[in-house]
């Protein structure tokens, strides 16, 4: 079972949900997988600490024109849906950082012009923290194809046992492919205008994919009613409200696990553990 911990923004606790909640899971007797697709920006390893066992490169594949094969047809500038590829005054011009590897421009070139040659966006590491296994992304810098990446993150992904997605935030396409075929989306959010707004936007993309979905409220009590009154009004479950708390945030900042350094952090994660397990929306 795959549950994806998604935010419409970033800052609302979303890692820390879903780190803590795979620990909590973990020290339950599942079989826990915690999986990093916040590929621009991973730090759950700074809270679980894995051991990492191996790292990979992942790449796209980019074309790359044969100038003394190509007669500047043009074919391969028409079918790029993505303005990667453009035939200028007879000329091919490539931009590989908007390319997405989808070789149609080979596949159409009459000449035989275009090779597809690799090119590395980032890496890919496995490895373990306690009993949890560890799966995560990392876009390498000034990279902008964060998605290809997050594709082979979730390749990697075991069939069996929980998988818990800290997905990146936001609602653009990154978010949408980390989400998808997950059988579950945690949104967290925060008591304020900021997270009512961003709850909205993540409402709407996570129903337009049809997922099952409920709201954790990160720092209640931070702010106003205000998400627990959307959510009434639009038949959306808040599955749990985690207290604002200052010790949390002071072992956060530390880069402790609030569920290891508070006992009643594990309590709290335990009941929203235990909500998600029964609810047999999720699953
Ligand atoms: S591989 Fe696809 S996205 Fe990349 S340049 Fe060719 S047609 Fe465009
Ligand atoms: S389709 Fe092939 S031959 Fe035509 S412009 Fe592109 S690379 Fe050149």
């Amino acid at each position: 079972m795959r549950i994806a911990v998604a935010s419409g923004k970033g800052g609302t606790g979303k890692t820390t949900i879903a780190v803590n909640l795979a620990y909590t899971m973990s020290k339950n007797g599942e079989d826990v997988v915690y999986v990093d697709c916040d590929v621009e920006e991973p730090n759950g390893h700074l809270f679980l600490k894995p051991a990492i066992e191996e790292v990979k490169e992942i790449g796209v594949l980019n074309p790359a024109v044969d100038e003394t094969k190509c007669d500047g047809c043009g074919e391969c500038g028409k079918v790029c849906r993505f303005s990667a590829i453009v035939v200028i005054s007879s000329k091919v011009l490539t931009f590989p950082e908007l390319c997405h590897g989808c070789g149609a421009c080979s596949l159409v070139c009459p000449k035989d012009a275009v090779e597809e040659i690799k090119r590395p966006i980032g890496v890919l590491e496995t490895g373990t923290s306690d009993s949890i296994g560890y799966i995560a992304g990392r876009l390498n810098i000034r990279e902008a194809m964060p998605v290809p990446l997050i594709a082979q993150v979730k390749k990697a992904i075991p069939d069996n046992g929980i998988t818990i997605i800290d997905a990146p935030p936001g609602t653009s396409c990154p978010v949408i492919e980390a989400v998808k075929n997950c059988g579950y989306v945690i949104l967290v959010t925060e008591p304020t205008p900021f997270g009512i707004n961003d709850l909205k936007l993540a409402v709407d993309m996570v129903k337009s994919l049809d997922i099952p979905f409920g709201v954790v409220v990160n720092r209640a009590e931070a702010g106003d009613n205000s998400v627990q009154e959307f959510c009434a009004l639009e038949n959306i479950e808040v599955i749990y409200e985690i207290p604002n708390d200052r010790l949390a945030a002071e072992k956060y900042s530390q880069g402790d696990l609030i569920c290891v350094a508070i006992p009643d952090f594990m309590k709290h994660f335990k009941m929203l553990s235990d909500k998600l397990m029964c609810n047999s929306l999720a699953f």
